[in-house]
């Protein structure tokens, strides 16, 4: 079983995380710029942050056969603090660097007119840089957020089958489902979407456009749950060509639409990253 993560926080996640993700099968990531829980308060923190995107954590996973790419924005939570604007005129030269396969996250936190400006330009900057778009749906009010979004996406003019919507939930599935968007599921370990859950939403909606991740982070969360709805779509009767197409294929297709998705030579054998220097606790 080959994996693809399309959404996970590596930076909060500790170097055995990567071990147990590598011997799980996970063997390409996408990491997304989000907010860290402490407030930015300069442009500078996203500078160092977005380098650490492309440069660090890509080398970090690499110790353990792990493909890393990464996505680039100003988050939906900090769009709301004025002292972190300027990192939108930033985001033009990282949006041209080659780990970079989308804009994101992008979307709503709580629907405010300084989130609904910082969605429009980043929308803008995808399409001036033909890049796919990663959007986070709010966990408050979900369905009016999530209505909302897909209103903008459609006066951004974006082609939907660039844009992913992630953190669905039944409720919101199918208002996405018939626009050509993606549709993102973030499995959680005791709230909001479960893998028993998103079986049931996979049989119901079909695989198409469908991408499961763990958005593990700083939070409660567990970077296994992407390889634990594999098991529980084998054991509810999908094939393992279907398992591959959710969890490998699909996100393949999405973030290739960047043209900078490169995969090759992940399938090292486990000795390469069993003995390199951080898998020892090196790093
Ligand atoms: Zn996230």
């Amino acid at each position: 079983m080959r994996i693809f993560d399309p959404h996970i926080h590596m930076t909060s996640r500790t170097t055995d995380d990567y071990r147990r993700m590598a011997d799980a099968g996970v063997r390409a990531v996408v990491e997304p710029a989000f907010w860290l829980g402490q407030p930015r308060t300069n442009t500078g923190s996203f500078v160092d942050y977005f380098d650490s995107l492309i440069g660090w954590e890509p080398y970090r996973a690499s110790q353990f056969g792990i493909r890393h790419h990464a996505t680039i924005a100003l988050n939906p939570k900090e769009a709301n603090d004025p002292r972190c604007l300027g990192v939108l005129d930033l985001m033009p030269r990282y949006l041209e660097k080659d780990g970079v396969v989308a804009v994101g996250e992008i979307g709503y936190d709580s629907m405010t007119p300084a989130e609904d400006k910082a969605l429009a330009t980043q929308l803008a900057m995808a399409l001036g840089s033909e890049l796919p778009v990663l959007v986070h749906t709010p966990h408050r009010d979900k369905a009016a957020g999530t209505r909302r979004t897909l209103d903008v996406v459609d006066e951004s003019t974006m082609d939907t089958g660039m844009v992913l919507i992630d953190h669905l939930n039944e409720v919101t599935v199918p208002l996405v489902r018939d626009t050509g968007c993606w549709m993102g599921f973030s499995i959680y370990p005791e709230t909001k979407m479960s893998p028993p859950r998103m079986v049931q939403i996979l049989k119901e909606h079909g695989l198409e456009r469908m991408l499961v991740n763990s958005a593990a982070d700083w939070g409660h969360s567990d970077p296994l749950l992407t390889v634990e709805t594999a098991k529980a779509m084998l054991a509810a009767g999908f094939s393992e060509d279907d398992v591959d197409r959710v969890l490998w294929r699909n996100p393949v297709e999405f973030y290739g639409q960047s043209g900078r998705l490169d995969l090759s030579d992940i399938e090292a054998p486990a000795a390469t990253f069993a003995g390199s220097s951080i898998a020892r606790g090196g790093g």
